[in-house]
């Protein structure tokens, strides 16, 4: 099925070790007050880029050999895999290239510059700025690093999955935030070489969800993307996708979709009564408790996966709106 092991997750984390952090595992009194079981929130809202991409990223420029690493690594990735990628690159000495397209916003290109990666401004889409990362990899022989369908991606983000395992040894459902996979395939391979019984929960936004539709269709399918709050949860699996799929499908126990309305309520609430910012991809799991949508067995853990949200925005959704 996968050709990713336990071992494979357990030399990850020892690979990153020294260059990501291990993040709190933190009690929520008022989730589970209404959960009736204990909740623990999983804090990568705290991780180095302020998501846990920064797993993924270091352990896949980590395993590059020494002239890979001479040449370089190359993505186009406007959101945090972008961000982790230059910081990764920088921290272990490689140099990163992001390709955005002319029409991303002047302060991300700066905040990718500032994390010490070469910005190729190029085209004006995001696919545009994807072909200029695969030809800049074909012709430079730099290594495209992809966000979510890699082993070596995979793998880092497994280590989140260990840390889950050692925190909390009793945990029954583990919910984490779901969009490419690359974070529900690591956490759930790590889990479920634990314990099978361990229910995983996959949590997605009801606009564009591309590994639920492909779940529902039986096959790696296309959809419409549309404007979330959960915009890291946004964009394709790819129609030639390669270990995500199959490794979700394998092992994902239950697939939820919120809609905006639930996923604003998640950010409200982790404000209010958790005192965290954290943005709408990793408020889902929050959202999916205060929805009633988990019937849990026992103890949960709620991947927290990123605080990256636009200030302003932020402030718009405490105040009461929901996109
Ligand atoms: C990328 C990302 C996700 C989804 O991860 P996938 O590996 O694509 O499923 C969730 N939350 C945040 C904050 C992210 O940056």
């Amino acid at each position: 099925m996968s050709s990713i092991s336990a071992d494979d997750l357990l030399k990850a984390r020892q690979r990153i070790a020294g260059l990501v952090r291990q993040t709190p595992l933190e009690h929520s009194p008022s989730l589970s007050r209404l959960a009736g079981v204990p909740v623990w929130l999983k804090l990568e809202s705290q991780q180095a880029t302020g998501s846990f991409k920064l797993r993924g990223a270091s352990n896949a420029v980590a395993q590059l050999d020494a002239e890979q690493k001479r040449l370089g690594v190359v993505t186009a990735s406007t959101g945090n895999h972008g961000r982790a990628l230059a910081f990764a690159a920088a921290q272990q000495g490689v140099k990163a290239i992001v390709c955005l397209s002319e029409l991303v916003p002047q302060n991300k290109v700066r905040a990718i510059r500032e994390l010490g990666a070469e910005v190729v401004i190029k085209g004006r889409s995001q696919d545009d700025a994807q072909l200029e990362a695969l030809r800049i990899a074909r012709e430079q022989g730099a290594a495209f690093i992809p966000p979510f369908d890699h082993p070596h991606v995979i793998a880092g983000q497994g280590s989140l999955g260990l840390e889950i395992l050692e925190q909390c040894p009793d945990v029954c459902e583990v919910l984490v935030p779901l969009s490419g996979g690359g974070l529900f395939a690591g956490v759930a391979l790590a889990i479920k070489a634990s314990s099978p019984a361990i229910r995983t929960h996959g949590i997605s936004m009801q606009l564009g969800a591309a590994m639920h539709a492909s779940l529902e269709a039986g096959e790696p399918v296309e959809v419409e993307e549309l404007p979330t709050l959960a915009d890291s949860l946004g964009g394709g699996i790819g129609l030639d996708n390669r270990f995500t799929y199959s490794i979700t499908r394998e092992l994902c126990d239950q697939v939820h979709l919120l809609d905006e309305a639930s996923i604003a309520r998640g950010i409200r609430h982790a404000y209010r009564e958790e005192r965290l910012v954290v943005e709408g991809a990793a408020a889902v799991g929050i959202a999916a408790l205060l929805d009633g949508l988990i019937e849990p067995r026992g103890p949960v853990v709620v991947v927290i996966s990123g605080r990256n949200i636009d200030i302003d925005q932020h402030l718009r959704v405490l105040n009461g709106a929901d996109a």
